[in-house]
């Protein structure tokens, strides 16, 4: 081989499009669903142009392992700046004393705070999968749940409220040495001193699990957990509209100090620097005055959503929602959750099924819907966008066998609305 074949021609230089076309026409065509669909996906956000950069950048090839002024390799010093930046942004956003920028996800967070707190075997109190918890919360398929025992509390069938009286109840029943509150589907507020009080009387570490809600939290529209939990995790690419990744934080620095081990080299390995860069630039857009902004829409807009739902009598869990997650039990329209998740795909509305409370079918199945307003509200939607969702919603779950004509109807005027609120032209 001539040596000018290495690096080939055009490898430092060349685009995408030019050097992998096939994986740049998905990309494209990624791109254009995305643009031209309605985002109701409760975990999913649109960053910004800057997190997109950040992520795309030459900070990937750097490997560090470690903490920022104690790494294992040299050439770090940009690596800790960049670090650095994310772990003091975070902990200013937040009010905190501790924050850990490195977890690769929400789950990898929560089984640091797994590995800090427990020994295998130990007793866990989390929210059931089936009332809206998270499969790393101690689902039997998951390391959570298979290491560990773990009880779960539900919630009041009347109220869609956690039970806190229950939560109390298996508390003293069971003596978790973890207590989770949090989940994936829950949409109404926690009372986290409440789950406090239970987690200090069995002498038990509280772990709040804000991922669906952590931009709320930072945009000053819902109750910070800080102050009441041992330790807080999130995911940074739902609410808090990041790049992918998790983050530990803890009210105290000096408690927080345990996390750090156990995230490396506990349970990971080196860094995903890109995506710590990538978290940096979120938290600076997160401490401005237009995330507060954008924050409190995103809540207007889930209980304008709500509210639309409600008016077409249908059955909305928790009654509305205090956060961005709006859930809605198909029981009475004797729906599945996988046949309106895609009969509302079909019209260019994007949102998942779930399971709801007391839900028989299968997790595969399930008999609810679970709608996001994060995604729509980025990209400029109003309350008034938002209820005429919820009439759509609602025109296609009355009418599952609506015609194409309706369908095609829907769709058009999908697109007119995505159209007039375009993302990344
Ligand atoms: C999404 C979510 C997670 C996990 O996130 P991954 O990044 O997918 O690992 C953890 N906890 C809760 C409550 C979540 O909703």
């Amino acid at each position: 081989m001539p040596s000018e074949t290495v690096p080939p021609a055009g490898y430092f230089d060349d685009g995408l499009s030019i050097s992998d076309p096939e994986v740049a026409a998905a990309l494209n065509a990624e791109k254009l669903r995305q643009q031209d669909q309605i985002e109701l996906i409760a975990s999913e956000n649109l960053v910004s142009r800057a997190t997109l950069e950040a992520l795309g950048s030459v900070i990937t090839n750097k490997t560090v392992e470690g903490y920022p002024g104690r790494r294992y390799y040299g050439g770090a010093e940009h690596a800790d700046r960049i670090e650095n930046l994310a772990i003091e942004r975070a902990r200013r956003l937040f009010q905190c004393g501790y924050a850990n920028v490195q977890p690769h996800s929400g789950s990898q967070a929560n089984l640091a705070v797994y590995l800090a707190t427990l020994q295998p075997g130990d007793t866990v109190l989390s929210m059931d999968l089936s009332s809206g918890g998270h499969l790393s919360h101690g689902s039997s398929a998951n390391i959570s749940g298979k290491w560990m025992n773990t009880v779960g509390y539900g919630l009041d069938p009347d109220t869609g409220r956690i039970d806190m009286g229950s939560v109390r109840r298996l508390a003293l029943e069971h003596r978790p040495k973890l207590v989770i509150a949090g989940g994936s589907a829950y949409p109404l507020t926690i009372d986290f001193a409440a789950f406090r009080r239970i987690a200090d009387e069995v002498d038990a570490t509280l772990l709040v699990d804000m991922a669906h809600f952590a931009g709320l939290v930072a945009g000053g529209v819902h109750p910070s957990p800080i102050p009441h939990a041992h330790v807080v995790t999130a995911t940074t690419y739902k609410n808090l509209r990041g790049a992918r990744g998790g983050i530990i934080l803890a009210g105290d620095a000096e408690y927080g100090k345990r996390f750090n081990r156990a995230v490396f080299p506990g349970v990971q390995g080196s860094v995903i620097l890109n995506a710590v860069a990538a978290k940096a630039v979120c938290f600076r857009e997160a401490m401005r005055p237009e995330f507060a902004e954008y924050a409190s829409r995103v809540l207007e807009n889930a209980r304008a959503l709500a509210a639309a739902l409600n008016a077409r009598n249908l059955d909305v869990v928790g009654g509305g929602t205090d956060t961005p997650i709006v859930l809605l039990d198909l029981r009475d329209l004797d729906l599945t959750g996988a046949a309106a998740s895609d009969a509302l795909e079909a019209a260019g509305l994007t949102a998942n099924k779930n399971g709801v409370p007391g839900d028989t079918q299968p997790p595969t199945i399930t008999s609810g819907l679970r709608f996001g307003s994060s995604a729509g509200t980025a990209r400029g939607f109003r309350t008034a966008q938002f209820e005429r969702i919820g009439h759509m919603i609602a025109d296609v779950l009355e009418d599952m066998s609506g015609s194409t004509d309706r369908t095609e109807a829907l769709r058009a005027e999908v697109g007119e609305m995505c159209r007039d609120h375009p993302i990344y032209w």
